[in-house]
């Protein structure tokens, strides 16, 4: 928990973030997995009464395509801000966060940020052409010459050859 009554006190304050969590209660699914811990940079701090988390998550991240299975690391920087209120109005449109008791579980708005943000699908590359239903190829790899193939059937036997 970090204390904020200093910084909600006094217009200017701040406090620097430079930290790595590893947040393995993170809900994922079997193949996938980070491969870093996370690390968040940036700052809290309170401009002219209003305290203000302008921070940023980095962390590499492994998984299966989602199209051919194959494995794909990536590392994603995703942005925390939000500004920090000790009650919510009713016009919270999400850009709001609740401290209660001024004091600020950073993992918890930290894990809450990646869940939303986080692709819902992750391709090896954004033009991956998948397994083929029918043989079950990589069809990265090179055509299989099933259906919906447009390769001349004695294009593709050559190809078989050569394969
Ligand atoms: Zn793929
Ligand atoms: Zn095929």
């Amino acid at each position: 928990m970090l204390d904020l009554r200093g910084l909600f006190e006094k217009t200017g304050e701040r406090i620097l973030l430079d930290q790595k969590l590893e947040l393995t209660d993170l809900e994922l699914s079997p193949s996938q997995a980070f491969c870093s811990p996370i690390s968040v940079k940036g700052e809290i701090c309170n401009r002219a009464g209003i305290v203000i988390i302008d921070a940023a998550a980095a962390f590499d991240f492994s998984a299966a395509c989602d199209r051919c299975a194959a494995a794909v690391n990536r590392a994603f920087v995703i942005p925390i801000k939000h500004v920090l209120v000790t009650s919510l109005s009713n016009e919270d449109d999400g850009s709001y966060f609740l401290v209660e008791k001024m004091e600020l579980d950073l993992e918890d708005l930290i894990r809450s940020d990646i869940l939303l943000s986080f692709p819902t699908k992750l391709l090896c590359r954004d033009d991956c052409r998948g397994l083929c239903p029918i043989c079950g190829k990589n069809r990265n790899e090179g055509d299989c010459g099933c259906q919906g193939s447009e390769t001349d059937p004695r294009l593709s036997a050559l190809k078989e050859l050569l394969d």
